[in-house]
């Protein structure tokens, strides 16, 4: 390439950020660079419908494969940029990046949408063949291979992805323990009371959930995995082990063209970095908090990169950047939908709607009054009604939103008045 866009990263972000580029009228060349083999596809069901074989490979692609040379978009896979180098003279923003084989592309503009990779257990016996992570398209096809054997299988890490492939390992019948170091499940997103909802229903599913239990290793035979041992002791018989303990974003890059990083690349709500001549977008991004605004959040969710590039897509071209939309996310656990929308962080008071043992309820979080979230469990009426209230600046009064009689949207509509007429 000479010149135009250069997107590092082809996968959710990367790719909206080509397409947005093509919507809003950008007419120059646009290379989009992965590392995967793989076209952008989509990750959610790599834990769900694809390990529970509802879903097959091609069904995972992002766009039809004609897709890229119809849009003008020059997707190039298999190739991991290492090098990037901004030109000092030159239009702003223009540079070369070099790829591990050589390849070099040259551009006018640069947005990196480099994801995360999933962080490793630093014990002995981490290299054991059966101990698997679930981050990409080549980890999913070896687990769902691997699940067709193995009889017993713990899980490590107690948050979304570890509990989506513990309800689908259950679900096949396999003999399956939890192993989480914090003293509750999914602590980093949701309130106690949806961490205990979980822990007891995946305990009424058969599955045995460890909290406040740390991993201090592995043992095998012949190279495999055969236990995990625990701090305290405790040595569980394992088949298969699947990691799941949170990702790094990837910021080597930005890293070398200086740009600030912690936890993420920094970003605006432009998707701008510290050189604003340079974007970031998707996981790889730390951001202000998109609802208050008040100190930086990370997110990993697909709402999250699709909004993000489309906004970076915007801003590199000079036009104005829409409002930052409410944030959601969803995580299917065999049967437990849940769905959130806004962000919990910073509450100081949450509403219980519903019965957590009817496995159909929904938690509502308050900060000062003013409502921050929603997290749904099989609740999709009370979520829409939140995502809805929060898109468009409405509350509830927490008073009034525990009575599960009511339906949440009338309470929001009498909420929305109430801020109207104040
Ligand atoms: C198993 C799983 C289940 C999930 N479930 C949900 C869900 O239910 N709901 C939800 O909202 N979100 C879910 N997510 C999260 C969601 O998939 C991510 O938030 C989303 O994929 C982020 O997109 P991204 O483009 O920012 O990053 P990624 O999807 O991580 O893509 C980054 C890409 O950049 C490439 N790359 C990195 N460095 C380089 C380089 N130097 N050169 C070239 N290429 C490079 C990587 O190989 C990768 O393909 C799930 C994720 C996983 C892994």
């Amino acid at each position: 390439m000479a010149g135009g866009t250069l997107i590092v990263g082809a996968s959710q972000a990367g790719l909206q950020l080509a397409a947005s580029l093509g919507q809003f009228g950008d007419t120059k060349p646009i290379a989009l660079v992965g590392e995967e083999i793989h076209p952008p596809y989509q990750r959610p069901p790599l834990s769900k419908e694809f390990l529970t074989r509802a879903s097959d490979l091609e069904s995972l692609a992002l766009r039809a494969p004609s897709y890229y040379a119809d849009a003008g978009i020059d997707l190039v896979s298999g190739e991991r940029v290492t090098e990037v180098a901004l030109s000092s003279s030159g239009s702003p923003g223009s540079g070369v990046a070099r790829t591990a084989s050589g390849r070099s592309f040259a551009f006018d503009r640069l947005a990196l949408t480099v994801g995360a990779a999933p962080r490793r257990l630093d014990v002995p016996g981490a290299g054991l063949d059966g101990i698997c992570c679930l981050r990409d398209r080549d980890d999913a096809a070896d687990l769902r291979g691997r699940l067709e054997s193995g009889a017993r299988v713990v899980v490590v890490g107690g948050g979304f992805i570890g509990l989506e492939a513990a309800a689908v390992a259950r679900a096949l019948g396999k003999e399956v323990t939890v192993v989480e170091a914090a003293d509750r499940l999914i602590s980093r997103a949701v309130a106690p009371v949806v961490s205990e909802f979980y822990r007891q229903a995946h305990v009424r599913r058969g599955t045995r959930v460890l909290l406040s239990a740390a991993v201090s290793g592995f043992e095998g035979a012949d190279g495999r995995v055969t236990a995990v041992r625990l701090a305290d002791g405790t040595v569980l018989p394992a088949d298969l082990v699947v990691v799941g303990v949170g990702v790094l974003p990837r910021t080597e890059l930005a890293e070398q063209l200086g740009l600030a990083c912690d936890r993420g690349i920094v970003v605006d709500a432009h998707a701008r970095t510290s050189n604003p001549r340079v974007h970031a977008a998707g996981d790889c991004t730390v951001q202000p908090h998109p609802v208050t605004g008040l100190g930086t959040v990370r997110l990993e969710s697909v709402q999250n990169a699709v909004a993000q590039a489309t906004a970076a897509a915007a801003s590199l071209l000079g036009r104005p950047v829409g409002a930052t939309p409410v944030p959601w996310f969803w995580s299917y656990q065999g049967d437990l939908r849940l769905q959130i929308a806004g962000l919990s962080t910073g509450y100081d008071e949450y509403v219980v709607r519903g019965e957590p043992d009817s496995e159909r309820f929904s938690v509502l979080y308050y900060r000062q009054r003013e409502l921050l979230a929603i997290d749904a469990v099989n609740s999709p009426a009370d979520y829409m009604a939140v995502r809805r209230a929060l898109t468009d600046g409405a509350t509830v009064p927490p008073s009034a939103a525990g009575d599960p009689g009511t339906p949440l949207k009338t309470l929001l509509a009498a909420g929305r008045a109430a801020v109207s007429s104040s």
